[in-house]
């Protein structure tokens, strides 16, 4: 049976960041589940969906076709045969994603896509539910947070980085609060910290620091 590395958290709290790096080392396929969440929502957007309109969301979502690719230590993502890239981190998907993720027909077509992933080998997925309603059961689950002050700049050097998007920290730490509030609020599946979860707190860790933490509690034999 494929393993599962399960890790939530609120947004800019390192997940991509440290998922990638363990996935790397113990050679686990990095999963990101919010880019799924970010696609539906990029896809209702570009068919001029209202996304404050559920059953709108969920119509648009049941003809939305994601194909899987297992590559380059990661699960891809393509839609109408190209990868989205930097088209689903713009501002503007930020500011809708939580709303498309709160429809419930977009979760549970999220989560089957994401129970689907095992076929392809051992993983780790990152996300806000995966610890409490997709692989609930997996002995390996994190709840990855740092302070918002810490999250907040991390996301705009990011940001400016990649040039995506030049905001001032202060209206990229009012959009990420923005997002853990619905996230955490919706009714189906909201960010918690579940029970049972090892709780690893980055805001004063470095990157190799957060990733040393999250193996060194893994089940002893599936250290690389
Ligand atoms: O992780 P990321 O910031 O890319 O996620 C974008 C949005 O997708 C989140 O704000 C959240 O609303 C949603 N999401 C979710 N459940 C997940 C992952 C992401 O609801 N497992």
């Amino acid at each position: 049976m494929a393993k599962v590395i399960a890790i939530d958290g609120p947004s800019g709290a390192g997940k991509s960041s440290v998922s990638r790096r363990v996935g790397k080392k113990l050679g686990f396929l990095h999963v990101d589940s919010g880019a799924l969440y970010r696609i539906m929502t990029w896809q209702c957007l570009e068919r001029g969906v209202d996304t404050e309109n559920p059953a709108a969301v969920a119509a648009a979502a049941r003809e939305i076709d994601i194909e899987l690719r297992p590559m380059d230590g990661r699960i891809a993502y393509f839609v109408h045969g190209e990868e989205p890239g930097d088209r689903i981190r713009t501002p503007e998907i930020n500011a809708h994603a939580s709303q498309v993720a709160r429809v419930k027909e977009v979760r549970d077509k999220v989560t089957a896509i994401l129970r689907s992933m095992t076929d392809f080998g051992d993983i780790v997925v990152e996300g806000r539910d995966i610890t409490s309603a997709v692989f609930p059961d997996t002995p390996a689950r994190f709840y990855l947070t740092a302070s918002a002050e810490a999250r907040a700049m991390r996301r705009q050097k990011e940001e400016v980085e990649k040039g995506i998007a030049n905001q001032s920290a202060e209206a990229v730490k009012a959009s990420l609060l923005a997002r853990d509030k619905m996230d955490s609020t919706r009714k189906y599946a909201p960010l918690v910290k579940a029970d049972g979860v090892i709780e690893v707190d980055s805001t004063f860790l470095t990157l190799e620091e957060t990733e040393r933490a999250v193996l060194a509690a893994l089940p002893q034999d599936w250290k690389a």
